[in-house]
């Protein structure tokens, strides 16, 4: 892949030109319930252990975007999602917005999500928080030994629809924010066309009922639902031969 790539010019995402395997790669940001809004960790609590078995019932291997904060917190968590032999990414520190963070802040944040979640995994994936990554922070990014990003998509700024390389960094973008996997399956399964490349993106606090009644958008369709839709979406893209991949696995063959 070069600079630039033609594919990210064409209208539509991923599109896939035919002579390779379409793939796909699940992966969850690992953080605290809902931030800004909450700050507990039922999501890793009590999600995390029903996540890990859908992915081994499936098969699948994801890229879990974790918090170097769960390294201080949680490291059993950070142990669990290793074992069964997914990867590892960074998420950042503590999930603080690195677009308002002064630059020299933001570059520290990320060194010492990396510096903590190193001690377990050799990290070379990145996703920021709110997928608001600074292009200031991705030179400092590829310094620290980062060297694919997912901090895009089609629907944030700058809305990038395909994989691209910048400053020497793969940056792979998401295809849907995460809320669509609460959707009834009937209609999720038409956002996913058999065909194009897909980045699923979840979290584990998305996985129970956080019991948070005035906030709609953190309620509506969590739970069970979307660990059925998750397992739905695998053998949906499985049907139509897709491969799954992690993003360091994505990056081996690119
Ligand atoms: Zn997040």
């Amino acid at each position: 892949m070069r600079e630039g790539w033609a594919r990210d010019r064409i209208p539509s995402y991923n599109l896939n030109p035919g002579r390779e395997t379409p793939w796909a790669i699940v992966t969850f940001d690992v953080e605290m319930d809902a931030p800004p809004y909450m700050s507990g960790w039922r999501g890793v609590d009590e999600g995390l252990s029903a996540i890990l078995e859908v992915l081994d019932e499936k098969g699948v291997k994801a890229t879990f975007f974790t918090l170097g904060l769960l390294a201080v917190r949680k490291p059993r968590a950070i142990k669990a999602i290793l074992d069964p032999g997914h990867e590892i990414g960074s998420h950042g520190f503590d999930h603080r917005r690195l677009d308002r963070l002064p630059l020299r802040e933001a570059i520290h944040n990320i060194g010492l999500s990396l510096k903590l979640l190193r001690d377990y995994y050799d990290v070379v994936s990145f996703r920021a928080p709110n997928l608001k990554l600074p292009p200031s922070l991705i030179p400092a990014l590829r310094l620290q030994g980062v060297k694919v990003d997912s901090s895009i998509s089609w629907y944030k700024p700058p809305f990038k629809i395909a994989p691209l390389i910048e400053y020497g960094i793969l940056r792979v973008p998401a295809s849907y924010p995460s809320s669509v996997l609460r959707l009834p399956w009937r209609i999720l399964k038409t956002l996913f066309k058999p065909g194009l490349d897909y980045v699923i993106l979840l979290h584990p606090w998305e996985v129970v009922d956080l019991k948070c009644g005035s906030r709609p958008d953190l309620t509506v369709g969590v739970g069970g639902r979307v660990l059925g839709n998750l397992s739905a979406l695998i053998d949906h893209l499985r049907s139509y031969g897709y491969m799954f991949k992690t993003m360091r696995e994505l990056l081996a063959s690119s």
